[in-house]
């Protein structure tokens, strides 16, 4: 049976911060608000955009809908990425973390390319044959830019706190969704004040929506490929492995490192030269150490692989 690693270390997915457990929970509890009013927001832009004809708040409500979509399935990556290595997954199951972020980034990316599309279509065939948009549409989107506005502040302020990059890109994203909200309620205006001429003003604005979802997505599916194609980790942690190494009696230099991620996690390969005279008891008890030494130096090494090479 595979058993959940408790959560004492609680560090980020994507960076492996360590943040601490109290202002963490903090974080969380806020990224929790977050997903809650992108719920609520959802609904509320959906149903106005379709009742008020506006195609921009009807892309808007999508794509908070995508980012509760998305939260719910990293979550449930994330969840699963924690298990312990088994017989199976010897190194862990912390792939299962970047796997759901491309997911994630795949649908996000699909759902860009499919508005946008719909978006070209009411600009050049529907939006002159359509009544305008309500203004009332307007009212519900300046509440909803003063919340994600207030959200981008408070989880902001949080993130530079906990040093999380994690809590600053989640307040940048709700930037973002507030600027989507910006573009459509420009749209709407433009579309009401100009008549039938400036009818496509509101599918125009639906289009930067679509710039945004699309800008998001690949903000996601880029280090989710960097993180499955092994790709080197922060040089922090390989200067952190030489210092630690180099720091232990008998090793005369650490030579080749190599260190990569899993989900929450780092695994290190790392050769050292000692001196070629001494046993083989005798190095192999330096290489123990060197262990021991590069995992006391970074809570996030699962383990270390040391080769030892005669000088
Ligand atoms: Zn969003």
């Amino acid at each position: 049976m595979e058993t959940p690693v408790p959560a004492t270390n609680v560090a980020h997915p994507a960076t492996g911060e360590p943040t601490s457990p109290a202002l963490s929970a903090l974080a969380r509890r806020w990224a929790l608000l977050g997903a809650l009013v992108n719920v609520l927001f959802a609904a509320v832009k959906i149903a106005a955009g379709a009742v008020g004809n506006s195609y921009a708040l009807i892309a808007d409500g999508v794509e908070s809908g995508l980012d509760v979509a998305g939260s719910l399935v990293i979550w449930f990556g994330l969840k699963y990425s924690e298990r312990q290595p088994d017989e199976n997954h010897p190194f862990g199951h912390g792939k299962a973390e970047p796997m759901a972020a491309l997911v994630v980034a795949a649908g996000v990316l699909t759902a860009a390319v499919v508005l946008a599309a719909q978006s070209v279509r009411e600009i050049f065939f529907v939006a002159k044959s359509r009544p305008a948009p309500t203004a009332w549409t307007l009212a519900v989107l300046v509440v909803v830019i003063l919340i994600k506005e207030a959200l981008f502040r408070r989880v902001v302020h949080l993130g530079e706190e906990l040093g999380s990059s994690a809590a600053r890109a989640d307040a940048w994203h709700h930037r973002s969704d507030a600027l989507t909200s910006v573009a459509a309620f420009v749209g709407i205006v433009i579309a009401i004040l100009g008549g039938p001429a400036w009818a496509g003003a509101d599918a125009w604005a639906a289009l930067v929506a679509c710039a945004f979802i699309a800008f998001n997505g690949v903000r996601m599916l880029l280090p989710a490929v960097g993180e499955i194609m092994d790709v080197a980790p922060p040089p922090e942690i390989e200067q952190k492995v030489r210092a630690a190494a180099a720091a232990v009696p008998g090793v005369l230099t650490p030579e080749k490192c190599r260190v990569r991620k899993m989900g929450l996690e780092f695994y290190v390969d790392l050769h050292i030269a000692v001196d070629g005279a001494i046993s083989v008891d005798a190095g192999h008890n330096i290489a123990h150490r060197v262990k021991d030494a590069i995992r006391a130096a970074d809570a996030r090494i699962a383990d270390v692989l040391v080769h030892v090479e005669p000088a």
